[in-house]
């Protein structure tokens, strides 16, 4: 790679937001390094993809039969979403990945514009006029119900509680590194590639490196080989 983390001077957004500047360095650094890739080798990413968009595909069935007509009232018509409204919302660097592997060019070109502008609104610096400007949202966003919705909808149905559970088991088996899963592969298919960012927590983040290291000692225990999620199937 010519460009690592650090190597961006000039280039870089300037009177923003340290937020706002690590997003774009980070998206930026996948764009690079993806517009490096032969086309065989982003294909063989995009299918490494597919049980997690399955997983996506499915939480937004569950939120669209669920929820969504709640959130509309609620939220939605009035302008306002609690879910949007915080300045810096968690990603990871596999959510970013995901997420330019599956947008158009046009799209992209367009989010790093808007990290190039110093966000005003109080709210998330991604939510555009017409709503995200992810193709493929953040994991944490996709996965967040307010208080009213997990205590009137989510804990009110048992049915929907047991589904809603079911989910979030499914959600560990692409980012809980008890078992070798999508996010982390992701960050170390970009590792040797030589791009590095913040937003790398399955290498970085101290907790998450324990529960690989606690999961692995424990399966060599057990004479077991370090469990690999490859399809929807073993996902679950
Ligand atoms: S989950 Fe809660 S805060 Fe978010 S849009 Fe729905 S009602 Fe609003
Ligand atoms: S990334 Fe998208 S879904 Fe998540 S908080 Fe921002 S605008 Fe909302």
């Amino acid at each position: 790679m010519e460009k690592s983390w650090s190597n961006r001077k000039g280039e870089e957004p300037e009177g923003v937001s340290l937020y706002n500047l690590d997003q774009w360095k980070s998206f930026k650094a996948i764009v690079e390094a993806m517009a490096a890739m032969d086309e065989r080798e982003r294909l063989g990413l995009q299918e490494k993809c597919r049980p997690y968009l399955c997983f996506r595909e499915e939480l937004d069935l569950f939120h669209k039969g669920h929820v969504e007509a709640h959130c509309t009232g609620a939220c939605y018509e009035k302008g306002v979403s609690a879910c949007c409204g915080f300045e810096s919302i968690f990603t990871f660097f596999a959510d970013q990945v995901v997420n330019v592997l599956f947008s158009s060019p046009e799209e992209l070109a367009f989010l790093l514009a808007t990290l190039r502008k110093p966000n005003t609104t109080r709210r998330c610096v991604y939510l555009g006029p017409a709503g995200c400007l992810w193709k493929v949202r953040p994991i944490s966003c996709a996965m967040f119900f307010c208080d009213d919705v997990k205590q009137n909808f989510l804990q009110a149905d048992p049915v929907l509680e047991r589904e809603w559970k079911e989910m979030q088991r499914e959600e560990k088996a692409f980012t809980w590194p008890d078992r070798q899963v999508l996010f982390d592969d992701l960050e170390k298919c970009f590792l040797a590639r030589s791009v590095d960012s913040p937003f790398m927590y399955f290498h970085k983040s101290p907790g998450l490196l324990r529960v690989k290291a606690q999961a692995r000692k424990s399966q060599a225990e057990k004479g077991e080989p370090f469990a690999e999620v490859t399809s929807r199937s073993t996902a679950k």
